[in-house]
């Protein structure tokens, strides 16, 4: 890899005045950027990309410059070192990629609009002005923006407008900060706005094609976030508003913009009166991850993108404990149980994972180190770690600290262990570089050796794996008190196993809470104990009980044949916990039968065996003062016996369809889907697809959009499957955000795996063209390996990807997906048969 030079080391920004004219109708971009800085050495660079560059001024004087593609950047040659005014104008095209400026397009009753916004993080910037673009180079930012303009067209920006002039819409200037942040967005919007008790301006901005009352919910979460944090950072918040703005088309989730945090609509806006309660929890953490950035991120940020999890794995422990505050009948912490810590736990065990802290040059890969089970994921786990070390009271200090040091500025992660070291007088930095510089995490084997109790450490692995000797500083959070805090050997004998069982009066348990980033196998007789008195743990430990075996057993240490006599016992749970992560294991049976086989069939019986109890009891219609619990098992308790296709749940739900068939989007939110997905799957048709697909195409609602394309993928006849592929480059009917979900949706149905699959091959180029620029482009590898199962399909995928192991960018991806998909055929191929074996037997 090349070592890139950083810019920021020649010439350093102070102020930028970015003045941009924007033309909707010939999508173009002219722009005259200041920048005062000061030049290091004569020949200096600035970051471009796409910009056509027509004049570099230097103090007022025109000087030399060079374009420079690879290194993305445009090269200046000045007279003197010292401060220096450069003025640079350029035209840039407006173009469709969701990256810098780009427009999103919409309806409203009918009529085609847009909507202009920006996407920066984290190299795009330099497409719409030209900047050093590293995350080190604050500077102050004025902004002046014109545009093809017409009555009733709402302008937004990081700060507040302050004039117009002959049609120019000028902004204060900002705070000092990074060019990534920059963000700005007009067109004709709605909004609802309130004040924090501080005076914050809190602000909730979408296009008209929603209802009004969609705003209401965000707004509620983010006057309250932002009230939450300037009490736990004891930081006031620092800008005058918070805007938080919907667009129609947005690659990611959700973009920390400092005072303009722009969402995707579906992770924003929700209708008050009918959202399931999960989709509420989502979009709740989704807010408050972004404003836990303000300060996070914004306010200090990363030196250099390897500190990435810096920012995210932050946001990402943030965002609970702020929803903990704010709703805290919600339990929040159960749904980081159920998607970080199994999505970190999974990712992390596959060999040639990236650590958390990682090393990055190339902007190409910048995009790649994004690794949502990695740097959010697995880093929020590694925070909570810390968070249950040392407590929120020195945690809370050591921020204030950390925030007063560094604010304006940035910072590096020896820095923020720094100062929760000071506050909690505990060496931090020692305990989490195990966890930050190496990958992978350990699974620790617990077991009664000659009557003593041994613990040993060693790396786990989901497929082959090096072991490479890693070792790991361990938080045991044991239940006995004789176990020590931390495990930092690779092995440690703990003494007479018969005394301390008898000095317990409990059984042996390793990691209470699920709180420390490892997995634990006990040996027969310690698991046994537990089992039997398995109905007298938490909610969290019989969840954790389900996922540790589940992912023993996907690393082949034990049989799944193992797992499956034990899944009756956690079937009539009350705890959606439970509930969820019982039907999460179940699930990953799925891949040892054949489609439409013997052992299918049986697989569904065993679904109905654990489910029928449940659904009779939580029925398709919410009780009244029913528990959160039974709305959030609900859903997956039906969705498993539709699965097992009891005919009962079948009619109820295809009578709820007929009777609902003039405005489905009235059908319960939390059992909407699974009434969609009967009816497409049981009573399809060419006609309801079309139908189906109408609805989808007309509907601003996120959440019903959702629901009807996971319902439409699901189809028996790969007909109706091919009808829906055929749409997947129709952008007015398909949005290339939410394209990826829907390829996903038909290949993991195996009626319709062979054509998605063979559509992707032969669409390559154009994905790559349409969504190559994007973050997220990458995980359209990422979801063909959460599926293939086959070797045949293994070897498909090999001839397909290996050619593009050089692609920046993709090298990591392919590399780890092929390990994915070999260890899954390993697996199937050596535990089918004992599999069905156990699933018959337990019927
Ligand atoms: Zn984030």
């Amino acid at each position: 890899m090349i070592k890139m030079a950083r810019f920021y080391d020649l010439f350093q920004p102070q102020h930028y005045d970015v003045y941009l004219a924007i033309d909707r109708q010939t999508k173009t971009i002219t722009g005259t950027t200041e920048i005062i800085g000061q030049a290091g050495q004569t020949k200096i660079a600035i970051n471009q990309k796409y910009l056509k560059v027509k004049s570099v001024k230097a103090d007022g004087e025109n000087c030399p410059f060079e374009i420079d593609e690879t290194s993305e950047a445009v090269w200046i040659t000045l007279k003197k070192i010292g401060e220096t005014k450069l003025t640079i104008t350029y035209s840039a095209p407006l173009t469709d990629t969701m990256m810098g400026i780009y427009p999103s397009y919409y309806e409203v009753e009918g009529q085609k609009k847009q909507l202009i916004g920006t996407q920066f993080e984290s190299t795009a910037a330099r497409q719409a002005f030209p900047c050093v673009d590293e995350p080190e180079a604050k500077a102050t930012f004025s902004l002046a923006l014109k545009f093809d303009e017409h009555p009733g067209e709402t302008v937004l920006a990081n700060m507040p407008e302050i004039k117009v002039e002959d049609g120019t819409h000028y902004f204060a200037e900002t705070k000092r900060m990074s060019t990534y942040l920059v963000a700005f967005a007009f067109g004709e919007l709605q909004a609802k706005k309130t004040k924090t008790k501080s005076g914050v301006e809190i602000g909730v901005f979408a296009t008209k094609a929603h209802q009004a009352k969609e705003l209401e919910f965000p707004l509620e979460i983010a006057k309250k976030a932002i009230e939450f944090y300037e009490n736990f950072y004891q930081t006031p918040y620092p800008l005058p508003h918070s805007w938080q703005l919907a667009l129609p088309d947005f690659s990611a989730g959700a973009m920390e913009n400092w005072g303009l945090v722009t969402y995707r609509e579906a992770y924003l806006l929700l209708d008050p009166d009918n959202t399931s309660l999960r989709t509420k929890q989502v979009v709740a953490t989704v807010i408050t991850h972004e404003l836990a950035h303000q300060w996070f991120g914004d306010l200090v940020t990363m030196k250099w993108w390897d500190d990435l999890w810096l920012n995210e794995s932050f946001a990402n422990m943030m965002e609970y404990v702020a929803v903990d505050a704010i709703k805290p009948e919600w339990n929040i912490w159960e749904l980081f149980q159920v998607s970080e810590a199994p999505a970190a736990l999974k990712r992390d065990a596959t060999d040639g994972v990236q650590s958390v802290h990682v090393q990055v040059e190339n902007p190409a890969e910048i995009d790649s180190i994004f690794d949502g089970a990695i740097v959010y994921a697995k880093g929020s786990r590694m925070l909570v770690m810390v968070r249950s070390l040392i407590g929120d009271a020195a945690l809370r200090s050591g921020l204030k600290a950390y925030f007063a040091a560094h604010k304006y500025q940035n910072a590096t992660g020896a820095d923020l262990w720094k100062s929760l070291g000071q506050a909690s007088g505990m060496n931090i930095g020692k305990i989490m570089n195990s966890w930050l510089e190496q990958p992978g995490y350990p699974v620790v084997s617990a077991s009664v050796k000659n009557g003593h109790l041994k613990l040993q450490q060693q790396q786990f692995f989901i497929g082959e794996g090096q072991a490479v000797g890693r070792k790991w500083q361990l938080p045991l959070n044991c239940n006995y008190s004789a176990v020590p805090k931390i495990l930092a050997d690779q092995q440690v004998d703990l003494g007479d196993y018969a005394q301390l069982r008898q000095q317990a009066g409990e059984p042996f348990r390793l990691n209470v809470g699920n709180d420390s980033h490892f997995i634990v196998k006990y040996d027969d007789q310690l698991l046994q104990d537990i089992l039997n008195q398995v109905s007298q743990l938490d909610n969290i430990s019989q969840m954790q009980l389900l996922q540790d075996l589940s992912l023993l057993a996907e690393g082949q240490m034990i049989s799944y044949a193992k797992i499956v006599p034990l899944l009756a016992d956690f079937a009539d749970s009350h705890s959606s916990l439970v509930i969820s992560a019982l039907y999460s294991v179940a699930g990953r049976l799925k891949k040892f039968v054949e489609p439409d086989s013997s052992e299918e069939q049986a697989l569904r019986q065993l679904y109905q065996k654990l489910s029928s109890k449940q659904a009779q009891r939580l029925g398709w219609q919410a009780q009244k003062n029913e528990s959160l619990d039974d709305q959030l098992s609900r859903p997956i308790v039906l969705s498993s016996a539709l699965y097992a296709k009891d005919p009962q749940m079948m009619a109820i739900a295809h009578q709820l369809f007929q009777a609902n068939r003039s405005e489905l989007i009235h059908l319960p939110a939390d059992i909407r889907f699974q009434v969609l997905r009967n009816e497409v799957e049981n009573y399809g048709s060419l006609e309801l697809t079309e139908t189906l697909l109408t609805e989808y195409q007309q509907t601003a609602d996120g959440s019903f959009k959702d629901d009807l394309s996971i319902a439409l993928a699901s189809a028996a006849d790969p007909q109706q499957l091919e009808r829906l592929i055929a749409k997947f480059q129709d952008v007015d009917t398909i949005k290339p955000q939410d394209l990826r979900s829907w390829f996903h949706g038909v290949l993991a149905n195996p009626h319709g795996e062979q054509a998605a699959w063979d559509w992707l091959r032969a669409q390559w180029g154009w994905l790559e063209k349409k969504v190559g620029g994007d973050m997220e482009f990458a995980t359209y590898i990422t979801v063909i390996s959460n599926v293939f199962r086959t070797r045949q399909r293994l070897a498909e995928f090999k001839d397909f990807f290996e050619p593009k192991l050089q692609t920046p960018g993709l090298t990591r991806e392919i590399k780890m997906d092929i390990r994915t998909i070999a260890s899954r055929v390993t697996l199937i191929e050596s535990q089918q048969d004992e599999v069905n074996t156990a699933i018959a037997a337990s019927l």
